[in-house]
């Protein structure tokens, strides 16, 4: 019973740890799919929160970014700076860069001793991944093991509340087997892990590819201007076989009523729409323009509070130093 109390974190402090790689600037999947849930975690400090923890993940972006270090080092301040302009609080939440804190590393190492190489292969997350790269056999050892030193970036810091995006559910579960062995073997130390979802855990890419991420290039960022935005809109995947403004037109898989369910506020006008295009007589065009303008209204504040921070990357720096030393 004792040990169940334990397991399920029962009465045990909560402490949230997120994070992101540094391989480019973020985009609007990050937005819906993990910062805003960061943004809910860090306001209940306090009652089910203790701490939160935000970390530059820059030592997993070098597992298969080996060699091109500049674009890993680079873009630490840029993915910090994304999170901070969408709200994202240092006063709150503590940020910090993976690399600058070794006990990490000392964890991974222990870590790798419960993990076995068949295992990680199964890893569907990694498996996915792999074969977006284009590995094969060839794939870095950093690479595969990346779900266990996922995992020790958890637990080091007493982590259990991971706020991520669908895509991880796999690694944070295998993370969750490192805990039970960790714990079978040497007594209860950690606690499992939970993960957040929102409502929108993995934002299609704007080619219709079932992950808009920053490797695809098929994303529309957090600090795009105006004019990308109206760009990649209306680049965006419809559907291929309306044709003229009265076919009748597809909603499902449809990438610009896949983002205004998501961002669009006003649900009642884009049933309508929807009914509107699926009969026939409204055209990619309408659409597409409202879904720029929704778009717009969201990014403009986030773009402006960048453009504020860009001003001062030392006070960036400071605030990833103190994290680090906290
Ligand atoms: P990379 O291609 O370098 O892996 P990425 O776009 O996948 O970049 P990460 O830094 O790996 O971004 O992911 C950071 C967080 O954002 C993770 O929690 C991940 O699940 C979430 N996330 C990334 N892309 C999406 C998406 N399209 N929809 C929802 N969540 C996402
Ligand atoms: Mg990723």
């Amino acid at each position: 019973m004792e040990k169940q109390a334990k397991n399920s974190n029962i009465n045990i402090k909560k402490t949230v740890l997120t994070g992101d790689r540094p391989t480019g600037r973020l985009h609007l999947g990050h937005y819906v799919g993990s910062i805003q849930n960061r943004i809910a975690l860090q306001d209940k400090i306090g009652n089910s929160i203790d701490n939160a923890f935000y970390m530059l993940a820059d030592i997993q972006a070098l597992t298969d970014n080996s060699d091109n270090p500049e674009k890993v080092s680079n873009n630490v301040l840029e993915v910090a700076m994304d999170n901070i302009a969408c709200g994202l609080d240092p006063k709150k939440t503590t940020f910090f860069i993976q690399s600058c804190i070794p006990e990490i590393a000392e964890l991974t190492v222990l870590f790798l001793n419960l993990v076995t190489l068949a295992r990680l292969r199964r890893n569907p997350t990694v498996k996915n991944e792999m074969k977006q790269k284009g590995f094969g056999e060839d794939v870095p050892a950093g690479f595969l093991s990346y779900p266990i030193s996922q995992t020790a970036d958890i637990l080091f810091c007493g982590g259990s509340i991971v706020p991520v995006g669908e895509d991880q559910l796999p690694v944070l579960e295998q993370a969750n087997e490192i805990v039970d062995k960790f714990n079978s073997i040497y007594g209860e130390t950690f606690s499992r892990i939970e993960p957040v979802l929102s409502n929108a855990p993995r934002l299609v890419g704007i080619d219709g590819n079932a992950k808009a991420s920053k490797s695809l290039g098929n994303a529309i960022y957090i600090s795009d201007s105006y004019e990308e935005i109206k760009r990649k809109v209306m680049a965006m995947y419809t559907d291929p076989e309306h044709i003229h403004v009265n076919d009748p037109g597809k909603v499902e898989g449809n990438v610009v009523f896949t983002y205004l369910d998501i961002f669009d506020t006003d649900k009642a006008e884009v049933a309508n729409l929807k009914q509107q295009y699926k009969k026939g007589g409204l055209g990619d065009v309408a659409i597409k323009n409202r879904l720029i303008e929704v778009l717009e209204k969201i990014i403009a504040p986030i773009r402006q509070k960048r453009l504020e921070l860009e001003k001062n990357p030392e006070k960036i720096m400071e605030i990833l130093k103190q994290g680090n030393e906290k």
